[in-house]
């Protein structure tokens, strides 16, 4: 059997890889039994690396040395510490978390994988793509294709219903993102009629609500040694204010301190939250110019469309209830998955077509004369306007302002605003002019490429004198050149990571460690001496010594912890 290309959820929060077989998405287990491996990277005491269950543990037992949510900086210049003597890129952090991904696959089908559909916000501008690329060449991975969040939930909800005429708005509240899209499904074509987004809000807003809302609540402890203990127990109260009211506990300096909250405060402090959801919502109704009582249906994905007030929300926005049928934790892999098949071009998926849009326009910084002799720079000319139906290739001319003119330059933008300064900067580029007298006689033609990846090449063509040129974008270090690529590999490759037939012991034992930070006294005695146990286990490297152990552990932990984690 030929391996399948993977489909893979690049989660902020959480990471799933779902394949194409028999006519169907599979999820893959990872080494501890679980579809779900957390999008999460830490650097052990010994210097190597862990990733996922394990490496949550430690968010809470060793925060200087783990790194979590980073998908929020992909193509970023920010930088993680980790430990002493490694720093890591968010790309190269999610190459880790990727690797982890693959290996999990690789072990299910016993052989290696090479090609892979993995899924971004449709938010993701050109760089955090770029971005995405790097971080999975890095982990060995070829991309086939990069596909939108909501479109991969479509196609998982849109495979499940069958023929018809349909049009539905998936809204995706994840870890860190907020996608919104508009679908139309008709004879089994999926169009998207328009998406946007805010990727700066996420359920991780709504837990720090509730960090806020604590230390505002107990003013005078001091809470900075108890961050991860903090962002737990935010989480569990988050978890039980979906069923009414909560209370938040925490043990600091020995006091346990406890925040009551009703249902009804929780739903007035999010408010705010809740609100700025309108705004994406909107933005795609306008753009596809469809009314909401028109839609079909409403579609929940991400694991924070698990909260009750969300949900209340948007069944008052829309004065109808969401759909909620599918897990929205898995529903994006098994999209990746079902595209992946479509890439591969298995028959049972040959019918449906897809097509998407660009998120964003793009274009590039341009000076309009306002008067004889005035021009207003800075301004933005669109070549491809937000919601066109990608892959697309749009061509404008534009020409130089003055006579003699020695070059033209093309700063290159995405966004909406009319002056470039309010866009993001994508790159420019640099075009030398032959001598010419009038620039009416010096049309220089712009071509914009953007491919189903979102993609965008730029082309700069001058008939004048029959030169084309080809943008090379330079900004925020993600475009790492051949040499740079090459060091990132060896520096990847140079790094000691925990054996994927490890990871159920590293978990237990980082949950012991986790437990053992956040207990004190007595327990915190007895916790201690577990781990020491285990830990000698471990290094005798004697098996039967070591399942007795980790069995041993693992019903310890069962009855000294509560089950948040699992
Ligand atoms: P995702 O990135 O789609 O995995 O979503 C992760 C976000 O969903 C995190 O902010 C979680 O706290 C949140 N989440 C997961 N399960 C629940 C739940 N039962 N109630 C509230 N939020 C949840």
């Amino acid at each position: 059997m030929d391996t399948p290309i993977l489909g893979i959820d690049l989660g902020t929060t959480n990471s799933l890889v779902a394949y194409w077989q028999d006519g169907k998405a599979q999820l893959v287990k990872n080494a501890l039994g679980s579809v779900l491996t957390p999008s999460v990277v830490s650097v052990d005491d010994d210097g190597s690396i862990l990733v996922g269950a394990a490496a949550r543990e430690r968010l809470i037992s060793h925060p200087q040395a783990t790194a979590a949510s980073f998908k929020r900086y992909m193509g970023s210049s920010k930088r993680y510490r980790l430990g002493r003597r490694h720093e890591f890129s968010p790309e190269e952090l999610s190459a880790l978390v990727l690797g982890s991904l693959k290996a999990d696959a690789e072990a299910a089908f016993g052989a290696r994988v090479t090609d892979a559909v993995i899924t971004v916000p449709a938010y993701f501008n050109d760089t955090q793509r770029k971005a995405t690329r790097h971080a999975a060449e890095l982990a060995g991975l070829n991309v086939r294709r990069l596909l939108n969040e909501p479109t991969a939930a479509a196609m998982a909800y849109g495979l499940h219903q069958g023929d018809g005429d349909r049009k539905f708005l998936v809204l995706d509240l994840g870890g860190g993102t907020f996608d919104v899209t508009l679908l139309d499904m008709f004879s089994g074509i999926m169009e998207v009629r328009a998406s946007a987004g805010d990727n700066m809000l996420g359920g991780e807003d709504f837990t720090e609500l509730l960090i806020r809302g604590f230390g505002s609540a107990h003013p005078k402890a001091d809470l900075a040694g108890v961050q991860g203990p903090l962002y737990a127990a935010a989480e569990r109260a988050k978890q039980a204010l979906n069923s009414g009211d909560a209370d938040m506990q925490l043990t600091v300096g020995g006091e346990t301190l406890n925040w009551h909250i009703t249902g009804a405060d929780w739903e007035q402090r999010c408010a705010p939250l809740l609100e700025r959801c309108r705004t994406p919502i909107e933005q795609t109704l306008r753009d596809a110019g469809v009314r909401a009582a028109s839609l079909d249906d409403i579609i929940l994905v991400g694991g924070a469309t698990r909260m009750g007030i969300l949900r209340k929300a948007m069944a008052r926005l829309f004065g109808r209830f969401p759909t909620t049928g599918l897990n929205p934790d898995e529903t994006i892999a098994i999209g990746a998955a079902i595209q992946a098949g479509l890439v591969a071009q298995d028959q049972a998926l040959e019918e449906v077509v897809m097509t998407d849009v660009a998120p964003y326009s793009l274009g590039v910084e341009t000076s309009i004369q306002t008067s004889e002799q005035h021009y207003e720079s800075g301004v933005f000319s669109p070549i491809i306007e937000r919601n066109t139906v990608i892959p697309v290739s749009r061509m404008e001319t534009y020409y130089p302002i003055q006579n003699n003119q020695e070059a033209l330059l093309f700063k290159i933008y995405q966004g909406e605003a009319r002056l470039v300064r309010d866009n993001i900067y994508l790159g420019e580029i640099n075009i030398p002019l032959p001598d010419y007298r009038d620039p009416e006689q010096m049309p220089a033609e712009v071509r914009f490429t953007y491919d189903v990846s979102g993609l965008l090449e730029v082309d700069v063509h001058l008939p004048a004198d029959g030169s084309t040129h080809q943008l090379t974008i330079h900004n925020s270090g993600v475009n790492l050149d051949a040499a740079a690529l090459q060091a990132a590999h060896e520096k990847l490759a140079k790094l000691k990571i925990h054996p994927r037939d490890q990871a159920e012991n590293r978990t237990l034992l980082a949950r012991a460690e986790r437990l053992y930070t956040q207990r004190l006294g007595e327990d915190r005695q007895y916790i201690g001496q577990r781990i020491a146990i285990f830990t000698a286990a471990l290094n005798s490297q004697d098996e039967r010594l070591i399942r007795e152990a980790a069995q041993e552990m693992q019903e310890f932990l069962q009855h000294m912890d509560d089950d948040f984690w699992q």
